[in-house]
């Protein structure tokens, strides 16, 4: 929907467990490769004083590998059986890629691990091979042709694993799983997050892709992201229509890029493929790219969630324009029985200024005058929130551009406004990342991120705190 706007979810931590990991996708082709067993006790005694032999992580892969684990010796058993089956003896130690770049060990007969211990670390001889986690793999993706990636920021589709209208949920499952051991295990597979991961670290400006790529993660970050495998399915991207009615400049939509084979999507196949397993989804962001309105399903999509997803979160952005009566009526009904937010993006405070980035047709106050609509029919039964989405850009950030925001905000029923720091197409000037003006900015704001932050409108306070409002809210 918006491609200024990164949904800043916070992931589901699940450091510490056992890690969750389908080893049987990374088995690869069979080493040439046998120890000679020579120096068994004194390799057995090396590994043990190192201290790094993670037994848990390496009775787990037996299992997965189907592979025997016949002894309690844990350590004996890597040297004279899970070495050349390709095994690891910890996360830090890539035992398959140390014999392939190691020619010599690996026709030595010594086991890479201990050689690795004893003489390849000092020669500066590498563990493994270049890795990263991503933290932004928290969704999947599925835009209108069906097709689905890994993750919200991979917007050309670099990364398209599967597609939900010939794949089941389970299949589609299952890939994801894979593409996230195979991310960590060869990123070289996946071009667009090398690309991606030459941006965080080449990103000085710090808006967006920064911090998603953790480079040669630690122990437990790993364990973190591979805790998360078993969740990521039940989070779920979906694009309705990838059409629009705004045009906003900089959107990808209208990049020579941007290319799906359908407009609307085909909510019918996706429940289709979902079948049973629609109970398990979490969270569902019913927008990408596209006006979700546009899809005059869209509503009906939502009601089939509300009854046959019964814990699910589901999240809306909209530009308001085509947000019409009876959709606002399907997500206060909705409403009644899971939680809906709709994150309304107008990124101005009047039409004058909106259409600088939304486009000189887009409709401001039709917008404004939907969600009032949708604000009003809501009572106390429904879980409904509406959150301003506001850019502030050089032409829309004036004490006057915010006050008229609140006012309109306030009279339209929103909950709350987000104000973000964007880097185009005109960034403010006078808000910008650690700037003191960014920080001062917001009485009785919430920091979202360092480029987010959320004003609520419930809180009695006024944006800017000059002494004729500040004197209003606190006699309130
Ligand atoms: S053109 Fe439409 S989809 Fe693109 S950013 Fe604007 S409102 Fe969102
Ligand atoms: S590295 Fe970038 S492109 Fe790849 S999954 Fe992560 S966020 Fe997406």
């Amino acid at each position: 929907m918006d491609n200024n706007l990164i949904p800043d979810e916070k992931a589901t931590t699940n450091c510490g467990e056992t890690p969750v990991i389908n080893l049987q996708y990374i088995e690869g082709p069979a080493l040439d490769y046998h120890y000679n067993g020579k120096n068994l006790r004194a390799d057995i005694a090396t590994i043990r004083e190192h201290g790094h032999f993670n037994h848990v992580w390496y009775k787990k892969c037996c299992e997965l590998r189907n592979i025997t684990l016949d002894t309690p010796n844990m350590i004996q058993h890597y040297l004279t059986v899970g070495a050349a089956a390709g095994l690891d003896p910890e996360h830090n130690f890539d035992t398959r890629f140390y014999l392939t770049s190691n020619n010599d060990v690996r026709l030595s007969g010594h086991n890479p691990y201990v050689h690795y211990l004893k003489y390849g670390e000092q020669a500066g001889r590498k563990p493994y091979r270049h890795k990263f986690i991503c933290k932004e793999m928290n969704y999947l993706v599925i835009t209108t042709d069906g097709d689905v990636s890994p993750c919200c920021v991979d917007v050309r589709k670099q990364n398209t694993f599967g597609n939900i209208y010939q794949e089941s949920y389970a299949e589609l499952q299952h890939k994801f799983i894979q593409y996230r051991m195979d991310l960590f295990r060869n990123p070289q597979k996946y071009p667009g997050c090398v690309e991606c991961l030459h941006n965080c670290q080449g990103s000085s400006g710090g808006m967006r892709l920064v911090d998603y790529c953790t480079v040669q993660p630690q122990r437990a970050q790993i364990a973190d992201f591979f805790g998360k495998a078993k969740l990521m399915s039940t989070r779920f991207h979906i694009e309705p229509a990838s059409i629009c009615n705004a045009t906003c400049s900089t959107c990808f939509i209208f990049n020579k890029d941007f290319r799906r084979s359908q407009e609307l999507i085909d909510f019918e196949k996706v429940a289709r493929s979902f079948g049973e397993k629609i109970r398990e989804v979490s969270h569902m962001q019913l927008f990408f790219y596209g006006e979700p309105f546009m899809n005059p399903r869209t509503g009906e999509f939502l009601n089939y969630l509300a009854d046959h997803a019964p814990d699910v979160k589901v999240i809306f952005s909209t530009n308001g324009v085509y947000l019409k009566a009876q959709h606002a009526q399907e997500l206060v009904e909705a409403a009644k029985k899971i939680s809906v937010t709709v994150w309304s993006s107008l990124h101005g405070s009047n039409q004058q200024n909106v259409r600088l980035y939304m486009g000189d047709t887009f409709q401001f106050e039709k917008a404004l005058k939907n969600i009032s609509y949708l604000s009003r029919l809501r009572d106390e039964s429904c879980q409904l929130e509406i959150v301003w989405k506001y850019v502030l850009f050089s032409w829309n950030d004036s004490d006057a551009d915010l006050r008229e925001v609140e006012q309109r905000a306030r009279t339209a029923g929103y909950d709350q406004i987000e104000f973000y720091l964007t880097k185009q197409p005109s960034p403010s000037r006078r808000f910008t990342l650690n700037s003191e003006a960014w920080k001062n900015f917001g009485h009785n704001k919430e920091v979202l991120s360092e480029n987010v932050i959320r004003y609520n409108l419930n809180s009695g306070y006024p944006i800017l705190p000059d002494n004729d409002q500040a004197l209003i809210a606190s006699n309130r």
